[in-house]
């Protein structure tokens, strides 16, 4: 099961009702965070996923609207009581943005450990979370995730039991693993069923659409992307400075095929994002509008979005 907490569904600034583009997961209690634009910690206060939990934040692209926020996020984790390491994961100058940042939070009772990606590398996250990076395109050097949550294959007792295999090797063969014990042996595909497929998201801010993505996002359950500009005729805009309209950012979910889309990262311009939704239902219906506070749950085969 994930969790999803939108914190934020704003570009360039933070408005008084729309803080800067930010998301929290969670998965098996521990937490990740997309993006940390400037005041991210103040809706996470507010909607009380708690911050010791935080084991690792992962960063678009290094604009100060996702990223802004992290001394004072580093400072209410550390205040939260955490010791154990965060990891933090951007494209390239990760590494020298996170340490101009850190110069005004240089002491932290925990590590901060920096893993600089490029696209097509693959990654862990907490709570047993398998990512992997794509490159996008914008303005500076940025990657777009994917994440998926594989599910266990079906563990068959009866068939352990008619094997003989001893109680305490059960969780042994449930990870995957042989066993073997005085009398036998066995190994996983005796005793598990077929595969069974796991639950995927997709998170795709700053960037333009691009042709490796629909492959990339193939059949997520839930795409959260930017959608700067409202108005379709605002593609010269969004062309210029490396964004995308809702209608772009529907037709990248209609082609993933992914099952549900999730708008966000709107331009201070756009006041009113509600007037523009149709652009985006028109061709992909499962369509959100983000806002702070927003929240979803992927269940293996029954989610809730
Ligand atoms: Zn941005
Ligand atoms: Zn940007």
């Amino acid at each position: 099961m994930i969790d999803f907490l939108l914190l934020g569904n704003g570009a360039m600034l933070p408005l008084p009702d729309r803080w800067l583009s930010s998301l929290l997961v969670r998965c098996e209690g521990e937490l990740t965070l997309f993006d940390c634009g400037e005041g991210t910690q103040i809706p996470c206060r507010r909607f009380g996923w708690g911050f010791r939990r935080l084991g690792a934040i992962v960063l678009s692209h290094c604009h100060a609207d996702h990223v802004a926020g992290l001394p004072g996020l580093l400072h209410s984790i550390a205040n939260a009581g955490r010791t154990e390491p965060l990891a933090v994961y951007g494209p390239e100058q990760t590494a020298s943005v996170v340490a101009g940042l850190r110069v005004i939070a240089p002491l932290l009772p925990y590590e901060v450990v920096v893993h600089e990606l490029v696209g097509g590398d693959r990654f862990a996250l907490p709570g047993g979370l398998q990512a992997a990076a794509l490159t996008a395109e914008h303005r500076v050097t940025c990657l777009v995730y994917r994440v998926g949550l594989a599910r266990a294959r079906r563990f068959d007792p009866d068939r352990a039991r008619a094997l003989a295999i001893p109680l305490e090797l059960w969780r042994t063969l449930q990870r995957g693993e042989p066993v073997s014990w005085p009398g036998g042996s066995a190994s996983p595909d005796d005793v598990l069923g077929s595969d069974r497929p796991g639950v995927s998201f997709g998170f795709a801010t700053d960037t333009r659409p691009l042709a490796t993505m629909p492959p990339f996002f193939d059949r997520v359950d839930l795409l959260i992307c930017e959608g700067t500009y409202g108005d379709a005729a605002d593609l010269p805009k969004a062309i210029q400075n490396k964004h995308m309209t809702f209608a772009e950012a529907a037709t990248l979910a209609r082609d993933s095929r992914a099952r549900a889309l999730w708008l966000t990262h709107f331009s201070p311009a756009l006041e009113d994002p509600a007037a523009f939704l149709n652009e985006a239902t028109t061709i992909f219906p499962e369509t959100v509008l983000g806002y702070s506070g927003l929240t979803g749950t992927l269940k293996f085969g029954n989610s809730d979005l």
